[in-house]
């Protein structure tokens, strides 16, 4: 026994945990390394945007710097009259964005204009770029370091996006600045639509200015696969946007992954959990159930051994014939009778409820009178109830209609709620018995005028092997079986048996009605009659 307990409290105390502690860090490290390796596959993803973001400034840029080359080769400084004619031949080709072409005086301030080649004949916007670069733009290069190299100017005047390249010259002792006039709006329409178009369903992407205005192509889904690379020489205050079109894919697959990984922990904690408490419960319900049916055999063993000796003393007391008086014969006689009686009842008790317990409570329906049942029952009692001094009264209402009933069992059930009333209800000194119709049923009610029965233990009173606190206190035989039996044979029926307690205002009594389906379709099948379970069965509501 001590050694079960033992491995009972390990199993509950160290396995038991044991087992939740197992399943949660298993989940922890299934939900870690699936971030793991959804956490490098992202970078993956990042890293190929930003390839591909890095690619396509580049394209744009080598293109620019490329037509500022060839501009720089038709700049030749001691032919400058003939720039333009030069240039010209050539320069839709080879430098199609390229507006205008001006060469400065750069040894004075007011860098007079030497040269000016521009590709069309609009004098006016001519005249104001002109204006615009001698007062403003040339104030905003760049002419640190080395002078001769290609610089470029991204500037917003007025709204509008500006892109000049420049470089310095030197030429027979005298300074030059060399300016390519840049056509912006012919980058964003013409070249960028050709350098880009080739991106196909892949990847999204678009250019936007320095306030994230989009410039050209469609606007992007800002988020964390989205990249945004600035043009390195050119075009410098706007920058590439790129998403691989896989990233959308890949963000809502992350987030489905992470919801199962979630789940799945969750449900493993959950049943792990649920485990735990049904092993509990389980294991606190079959101790209750244990405790309970020892109490029960000890009850019984107790309940058969009284009556027996009563039976053995008074039959030995008859044999020796030591009695002298007829009537003290006569009442050993009684009591014998009285103490068998009791026995068979007992005996009758346990073997049917040996029979629900294992499920075999069979009964057998005929049709018949409970009006003629429950006197037959009372009459087995009634010797004993007077020798207590307790009067029983029967009330049968006349006309009662036939039910589908077994008479053994009814009686049974009667005599249970009788040797009740005998047992704890005997100070009342007053058992009624009334069986009338209720609507469908036909109810048998016994009502005594004992101490009642307080409303917690109304609640439990039916259930297997419990015992009221008034059994215990006034040491009064029984097995707690007596009420479940009766249940059992209610319900077999296909009714009920309730209990209703106080019933007088003084707070005495208790009253319990057996109901049983009047007519002879009712009754169910015996074998659908479950049986009594101390630890299923809710409470009952009394009456
Ligand atoms: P038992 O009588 O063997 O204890 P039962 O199942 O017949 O088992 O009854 C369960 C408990 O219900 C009893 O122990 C008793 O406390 C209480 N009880 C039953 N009938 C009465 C009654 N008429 N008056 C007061 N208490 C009762």
């Amino acid at each position: 026994m001590a050694r079960r307990g033992l491995r009972e409290r390990l199993l509950y105390f160290a396995l038991v945990p044991a087992i939740v502690v197992a399943v949660l860090v298993l989940g922890g490290f299934a939900l870690r390394t699936t971030l793991r390796i959804e956490k490098r596959r992202q970078e993956t993803v990042i890293a190929a945007t930003i390839s591909l973001a890095d690619e396509r400034v580049d394209r744009l840029d080598k293109f620019l710097v490329a037509e500022d080359n060839v501009v720089l080769a038709h700049v030749e400084l001691d032919k400058l009259l003939s720039l333009r004619s030069r240039w010209l031949q050539t320069a839709a080709r080879e430098t199609p964005t390229v507006r205008a072409i001006l060469v400065l005086d750069a040894d004075h301030a007011d860098h007079d204009v030497l040269a000016f080649a521009s590709r069309r004949e609009d004098a006016r916007e001519d005249d104001t770029f002109r204006r615009l670069l001698v007062q403003k733009l040339i104030r905003q290069m760049n002419f640190d370091g080395n002078v001769e190299e290609l610089r470029h100017l991204h500037a917003t005047i007025e709204g509008q996006s500006l892109l000049v390249s420049y470089w310095q010259r030197t030429y027979a002792g005298r300074r030059y600045l060399v300016v390519a006039w840049h056509d912006v709006p012919r980058i964003v329409h013409d070249l960028m639509r050709r350098l880009y178009d080739d991106l196909g369903g892949n990847s999204h992407m678009n250019v936007v200015d320095g306030e994230g205005k989009l410039v050209y192509g469609p606007p992007i889904k800002e988020g964390g696969f989205t990249v945004g690379k600035k043009f390195p020489t050119t075009l410098y205050l706007w920058s590439v946007q790129v998403a691989l079109a896989t990233a959308d894919a890949l963000g809502e697959e992350v987030e489905r992954q992470r919801l199962i990984e979630l789940g799945l922990i969750a449900s493993s904690g959950a049943v792990a959990i649920a485990g735990i408490v049904i092993v509990v419960v389980a294991s606190v319900r079959e101790r209750r159930l244990a405790a309970l049916r020892s109490d029960f055999v000890a009850n019984v063993s107790h309940e058969l051994k009284t009556p027996l000796a009563l039976v053995r003393m008074f039959g030995e007391l008859l044999l020796g014939e030591r009695v002298q008086t007829p009537e003290k014969k006569r009442q050993y006689l009684e009591i014998i009778v009285s103490e068998s009686e009791r026995l068979t009842a007992l005996i009758d008790n346990v073997l049917d409820f040996a029979k629900v317990e294992r499920g075999k409570a069979g009964y057998e329906f005929e049709q018949g009178s409970l009006g003629e049942v429950v006197p037959r029952a009372v009459d087995v009692y009634r010797y004993r109830a007077e020798r207590e001094g307790v009067a029983v009264n029967v009330d049968v209402q006349s006309g009662l209609p036939d039910a589908m009933i077994d008479p053994r069992a009814i009686e049974l059930a009667v005599i249970n709620l009788l040797d009740n009333a005998l047992k704890y209800a005997k100070e009342g000194g007053r058992v009624d018995l009334r069986v009338e119709r209720r609507g469908k049923f036909i109810a048998i009610q016994v009502t005594d005028h004992g101490p009642g029965i307080s409303v917690e233990e109304q609640a439990r009173i039916f259930e297997r092997f419990v015992r009221g606190k008034n059994a215990g206190a006034k040491q009064v035989r029984g097995s707690g079986i007596g009420l479940a039996l009766v249940q059992h044979i209610a319900e077999s029926h296909g009714g009920d048996v309730t209990v209703r307690s106080p019933v007088t205002p003084d707070g005495k009594g208790s009253a319990f009605t057996l109901t049983i389906p009047a007519g002879l379709a009712a009754a169910r099948p015996a074998q659908e009659a479950e049986a009594p379970s101390a630890i299923d069965r809710h409470p009952r509501e009394s009456e």
